[in-house]
């Protein structure tokens, strides 16, 4: 079985460390004991097709998976014509710059907020994501996976529900699972090992056992309020604010799953999915 553990982005001792290019970043990740990056085109798909097909060359060189996260922007439910073109520009040139590095999984935030009617602004969003996906289908792109984030603030479309709604359509469609998003958004709602295997069940129940077994995962701690994430921190201050990924590693073991996981953490991500990676690593010794 294989568990993969990432990095989102390049961590801030990547650059102490004087690197400066993400070229750099899957030998580094490597000596790390990391196999897993997430390229990050949150602030928009900048990346040159040459540089993306360099980034890919190398991933595959040392056998780091390659995901992106798509840019911030995108708004699945947006009513404006304008906003509409780009977000469905966001997620196909997502698509192609990983097609280019050989990335297999695209995450996306669904955007927007709940508006006046919850339920009218979500089926709205599925329909576009709907008339989206022809057009990734027609270009070819439909063998990436498009991972629908769950997100972190109430006020957000992107709730677990939501989340397997958009999923509903089908591949490409899958779900990322951020555990911190989740856990702030229900108010600290996942503390054992039950909490997690509700979340896992309700995944397996909904898309099957495959889409689960083979789940993107982002796992940090974030600080939440009354109405959901706040912000991200580190490991240092996972005490102060969860989840735990102990229960989690634990179900991933014995439902024999081989996820990917990312780490979000403010600047650490390198350093916490390290530590995720031997906590996991301990229990599998265990078993
Ligand atoms: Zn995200």
């Amino acid at each position: 079985m294989v568990v993969r553990f990432g990095s989102a982005g390049a961590p801030d001792s990547f650059y102490a460390q004087g690197y400066k290019s993400s070229l750099d970043m899957p030998a580094w990740l490597a000596a790390q004991g990391l196999n897993a990056y997430e390229y990050q085109c949150s602030r928009g798909v900048r990346i040159k097709e040459e540089t993306a097909r360099e980034l890919g060359e190398r991933a595959r060189q040392y056998d780091i998976k390659l995901s992106i996260h798509a840019p911030y922007y995108i708004n699945l439910s947006t009513e404006d014509p304008e906003k509409k073109v780009k977000t469905k520009g966001y997620i196909l040139d997502s698509l192609r710059a990983a097609r280019w590095m050989g990335a297999t999984t695209v995450v996306f935030h669904p955007g927007g907020g709940p508006g006046d009617n919850r339920q009218e602004t979500f089926k709205r969003a599925q329909n576009y994501l709907r008339e989206i996906l022809l057009e990734v289908k027609e270009e070819g792109l439909d063998d990436i996976l498009l991972a629908a984030e769950t997100m972190g603030k109430l006020n957000q479309i992107g709730s677990l529900d939501e989340i397997l709604g958009l999923c509903s359509l089908g591949h490409p469609v899958v779900p990322c699972i951020d555990f911190g998003h989740l856990n702030a958004v229900t108010q600290g709602s996942l503390k054992t090992k039950a909490d997690f295997a509700a979340v896992l069940d309700k995944i397996a129940d909904a898309l099957g056992e495959q889409i689960l077994q083979n789940l993107h995962i982002h796992f940090s701690p974030v600080e939440f309020t009354g109405a959901g994430e706040k912000k991200h921190w580190t490991l240092k201050e996972s005490h102060l604010y969860g989840p735990d990924f102990a229960p989690l590693a634990e179900l991933i073991l014995e439902r024999r799953m081989e996820p990917v996981i990312i780490c979000e953490s403010q600047g650490t991500q390198a350093e916490d999915a390290l530590v995720f990676k031997s906590i996991y690593e301990k229990l599998s010794e265990e078993k």
